[in-house]
């Protein structure tokens, strides 16, 4: 039995993955401590593992920070988890101490759950919620030039805080080694080798281990009456105007709807719905995309994994670079179609397109078997029971 230490930001598409490895470390009598914020509680909580709540430590953000973060700007993120790493200092101090963990199992850009583990020489074990990137799959990412400034102008300010992190006793190279895991760090990935970009370039150390899914069901399409399913995810999800244009879009078709809104979009502010358009601030995506013949996605990793892993090909609709990694990687096994024209009748050709060409259906079906037969939760909780694991095998990346 083994004492773990489970550490993720305050995201639903980073912790989401987590918690069936976590739900099943706990099933085998392992001890999990889950170090998470108040709105992460229930579904913490529901795998097993003791929720710690560590809001105290958010340091309030001003107003023209919160703007930023919202834009995904790299810098302002970066500054914000270096900020609450150095706020929780004490607390985490006393729980490495009192808890005495055998592992951290740690978000890949959880600064505070990484710093902690090399400060205090603990196993870690990192949770990828994307795919693992190193310097031959990040050319599936472009940094726009805005996101170059951004870094750039950033660099100074960031390495102030950093300083302020080494004299506090943390390791830190630099920004990129807390980004970035290397090859001898022991990693979940939560894809399939055969859909992780450049797979062969990873040491042993990385396990892919297949979508971690929480859902039991079996793909179950409507042969007469297909299903649409559409979300832009939990992040930027403020789009009532895509919204609106899906809804006119499909209204009245031969087909059903399901629109997931997010909760900053009021269902009513869409105006009158079709009867066959249903709009839901919150859905059980997984389950909703085992009856999905369609999925129009804002391409975050979690979703883009559960449509697959449930057999549903996509309408990709990328907003950030990591998103249109993701996309590029569906259409290169044929699972999706772009949407390149975001209009209502670009909507409407896309969807029609996706639901009568069965090659798009069939290549997410390949793909489902394949995700199905990963190691799975079992197999990352394995790995993380016997971490760390020791180096000698093909390092892809030095070889
Ligand atoms: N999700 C959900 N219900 C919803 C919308 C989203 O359960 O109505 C879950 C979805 O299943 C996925 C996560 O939220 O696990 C979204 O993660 P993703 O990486 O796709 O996007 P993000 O929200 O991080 O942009």
């Amino acid at each position: 039995m083994k004492k773990i230490a489970a550490f993720c930001i305050p995201a639903h598409g980073h912790t989401n993955p987590m918690l069936p490895v976590v739900a099943e470390l706990v099933r085998r009598g392992d001890e999990l401590r889950f170090y998470s914020f108040g709105e992460f509680k229930e579904k913490i909580e529901k795998t097993g593992a003791a929720f710690v709540s560590c809001d105290a430590f958010l340091p309030p953000l001003k107003k023209e920070e919160e703007e930023k973060l919202k834009k995904v700007s790299a810098t302002e993120m970066a500054i914000q988890d270096i900020r609450i790493t150095l706020a929780m200092d004490a607390f985490l101090r006393a729980e490495f101490e009192s808890f005495r963990p055998d592992v951290v199992f740690t978000d890949s850009v959880c600064f505070w759950g990484k710093l902690n583990a090399w400060k205090y020489n603990v196993p870690m074990v990192v949770s990828t919620s994307t795919f693992a990137f190193n310097r031959m799959s990040s050319r599936y990412m472009k940094n726009s030039p805005r996101e170059m400034a951004d870094l750039l102008l950033g660099l100074p300010r960031v390495n102030r805080e950093l300083n302020r992190l080494r004299s506090c006793g943390y390791k830190v190279k630099g920004l990129l080694s807390l980004i970035q895991s290397d090859n001898d760090t022991d990693s979940v990935v939560y894809t399939s080798k055969r859909f992780q970009p450049y797979a062969e370039s990873f040491s042993e150390h990385y396990l892919f281990a297949g979508p971690s899914v929480f859902a039991d069901k079996q793909p179950a399409k409507h042969a007469d009456r297909p299903l649409v399913y559409i979300s832009m995810g939990t992040v930027i999800n403020d789009r009532p105007d895509f919204y609106r244009k899906c809804i006119d879009a499909l209204g009245g078709e031969a087909l059903d709807v399901v629109i997931s809104c997010g909760n900053s979009v009021a269902v009513e502010s869409l105006g009158e719905l079709p009867d066959n358009v249903k709009v839901f601030p919150h859905v059980a995506q997984p389950e909703l995309l085992a009856e999905a013949s369609a999925f129009i996605t804002h391409c975050g990793m979690n979703s883009v994994s559960e449509s697959l892993y449930m057999a549903a090909p996509m309408v990709l609709y990328p907003q950030t670079n990591e998103q249109e990694a993701v996309a590029r990687r569906v259409r290169e096994i044929g699972a999706g179609l772009m949407l390149e024209d975001d209009s209502v009748s670009g909507i409407r050709k896309a969807v029609l397109t996706l639901l009568t060409d069965p090659d798009y259906a069939r290549a997410a079906e390949a793909c489902c078997a394949d995700f199905r037969s990963c190691p799975g939760a079992a197999g990352a909780a394995d790995f993380i029971e016997s971490a760390p694991h020791p180096s000698g095998g093909v390092d892809g990346m030095k070889s």
